[in-house]
């Protein structure tokens, strides 16, 4: 399949290339730099340093367990590379990296910057100059701590690169799945149509696409109430319109609470545009 005019160019500063190399190496990510839509540079921090032992960290400032990657090399890599920007260093402090920040920077392809990069990060963590004077933001891909941003990086490469087009194999699969539209994706199934007595729902084996349609829809938004109460405050309740659908399709109990709103258009549909934040989710805070 042929790729975007322009590859997204991707580049990951970091101690253990070959982490980063060997995921990106197989599967879709590898199909997609093979094809050429995704440009995707690794850089070695140790070869941005001038000790015989090509060191990278050192001892923190005022005591402390364990060590920090220092700031030469990195400074160094970067301005070497000068690589297309934002520019983020990954860490658990960061902005939290989400499916409406991978849709943005998958569009970064096609405008003049080319791409993103991102800095990894390893053992205590990485000298605050880097935050303050060379990154254009810091992304975190979750509450939780790991040992370095490299198993970070790939989280959001192929999150990323999934989006681009020609990469996955249907394009309109990435168009109704879970976040895309604001509400977790409905079940799937596959054969056999009976599993350890388990059934495959009738519908989705009728054939009468206009009631599959109305099922996934009433199972996305019945799925997204039940496990994600969160997403549907964010999008504002749901509309009378899929209230209806509910009640015939996947009932909800009555015991739970889900603010209906109005179906004027006047109003706004829930999800939709006036439902996200305001500014490009891309948009950089300046360097220090
Ligand atoms: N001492 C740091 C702290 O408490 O914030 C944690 C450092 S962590 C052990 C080492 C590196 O792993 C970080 O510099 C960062 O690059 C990466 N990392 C850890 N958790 C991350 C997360 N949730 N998202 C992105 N990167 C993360």
């Amino acid at each position: 399949m042929a790729g975007p005019l322009s590859p997204l160019r991707v580049e990951v500063f970091t101690i253990f290339p070959e982490l980063v190399e060997g995921f990106c190496s197989g599967a879709l990510l590898g199909r997609a730099r093979r094809d050429g839509v995704l440009d995707l540079r690794i850089h070695d921090l140790r070869e941005a340093t001038s000790d015989a032992r090509r060191s990278v960290d050192d001892s923190p400032f005022g005591g402390g367990a364990g060590m920090v990657l220092g700031p030469g090399p990195i400074f160094e890599s970067v301005e070497g590379a000068e690589p297309p920007r934002p520019l983020y260093l990954l860490g658990p402090r960061g902005r939290r990296f989400d499916q409406r920040m991978a849709e943005d920077l998958a569009g970064l392809g096609t405008t003049a910057t080319g791409g993103f990069s991102l800095v990894c990060g390893r053992y205590e963590g990485v000298d605050q100059r880097v935050a303050d004077h060379l990154v254009d933001g810091e992304l975190s891909i979750g509450d939780y701590v790991l040992a370095g941003g490299e198993a970070a990086a790939v989280v959001v490469i192929e999150a990323v690169s999934r989006l681009l087009p020609g990469v996955l194999g249907n394009e309109a699969s990435a168009e109704d799945e879970t976040f895309t539209s604001g509400l977790l994706e409905y079940p799937q199934y596959t054969r056999p149509a009976v599993f350890r007595g388990w059934d495959v729902p009738e519908v989705l084996r009728s054939g009468d696409h206009g009631r599959i349609e109305r099922w996934r829809r009433a199972m996305a938004l019945r799925r997204t109430i039940d496990e994600r109460p969160d997403l549907i405050a964010a999008r504002g309740g749901i509309s009378e319109e899929e209230r209806n659908l509910l009640a015939v399709e996947a009932p909800i109990s009555a015991s739970v609470d889900v603010p209906v709103v109005s179906d004027d258009p006047a109003a706004g549909p829930p999800g939709g545009p006036g439902d996200r934040e305001a500014g490009p989710t891309t948009g950089a805070e300046s360097p220090g």
